[in-house]
């Protein structure tokens, strides 16, 4: 089973493709969050993987995102869009907007964040985290559907599983970061460490604790309101996904040029 596109999805986006084959997989890094699901889309063939497990049994902190993008790649994935749900740190965006985010700061502690953490140094770039090919279609589809659409904005990654105080999330916000969420990091760099496509779709469904209008979150409502658009979700990943370029003209392929890797990629 082969696939060129990769989906990791978030709290409430538990399965995304219907008749599809289910691939038990493990990797050097240990068995990813759930079986892979593979099917088509259109023309393409997609790999699915709920990223906290189909039961949500892996909390953000937990989830073996090192496996998950290993998996990914070895399935022949190269492009992997990443929903996932995020509250807001912008009174402006409120529920029910999809930012796609252009900048990420990493606020998580004690994740491994590298595959390449012996054998030698290995630096790659990560001053653009996302694909700019995956970000133009991801935006121009979210706002074909009618989304309240943020093309841009930096999501913040907390390190979880406990939501912000309202003095972390107003510090957030006075940087001018636009989202917060817990997923975000290692799951990104780790894609650009594999020379992989990377493009987030935030779904907010809150508005964070230190934005004026915020009451503070439970993951409840987070997961209900998720619940309520998933139909919809699944609709702009299924455009997205159709509509990725075949040949990848992005950067990302090329992060690995050059550098010496202590193992070679699946
Ligand atoms: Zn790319």
């Amino acid at each position: 089973m082969r696939a060129d596109i990769g989906v990791i999805g978030g709290s409430g986006f538990y399965s995304l493709l219907d008749d599809a084959e289910e691939i038990t997989l493990t990797t050097p890094y240990g068995p990813p969050s759930d079986v892979v699901t593979v099917g088509r889309i259109g023309s393409r063939s997609v790999a699915f993987i709920p990223r906290h497990g189909r039961d949500h049994r892996f909390p953000p902190h937990r989830i073996p995102y090192r496996a998950n993008l290993w998996a990914l790649r070895s399935l022949g994935v190269r492009q992997v869009l990443a929903p996932s749900a995020v509250g807001s740190l912008k009174a402006e965006h409120g529920p029910g907007t999809i930012v796609v985010p252009d900048q990420i700061v990493d606020r998580t502690s004690g994740r491994v964040q590298t595959y390449y953490d012996m054998g030698g140094a290995v630096h790659v770039s990560f001053a653009d985290p996302y694909c700019p090919s995956g970000r133009a279609v991801a935006v121009s589809y979210a706002r074909a559907g009618e989304w309240n659409t943020v093309d841009g904005g930096t999501l913040v990654v907390i390190e979880g599983p406990r939501f912000s105080s309202r003095a972390e999330s107003r510090w957030f916000a006075a940087n001018g970061w636009t989202i917060v969420g817990m997923t975000g990091f290692p799951e990104s760099i780790l894609a650009r460490e594999l020379a992989l496509c990377y493009t987030s779709l935030s779904l907010v469904t809150d508005l964070d604790a230190g934005v004026e209008a915020g009451e503070g979150v439970t993951h409840d409502e987070v997961l209900a309101f998720f619940a309520r658009n998933v139909a919809r979700m699944r609709t702009l990943v299924a455009d997205t996904v159709k509509a990725l370029p075949e040949e990848r003209t992005c950067p990302c392929g090329s992060t690995l040029d050059g550098i010496k890797l202590p193992f070679d990629l699946p």
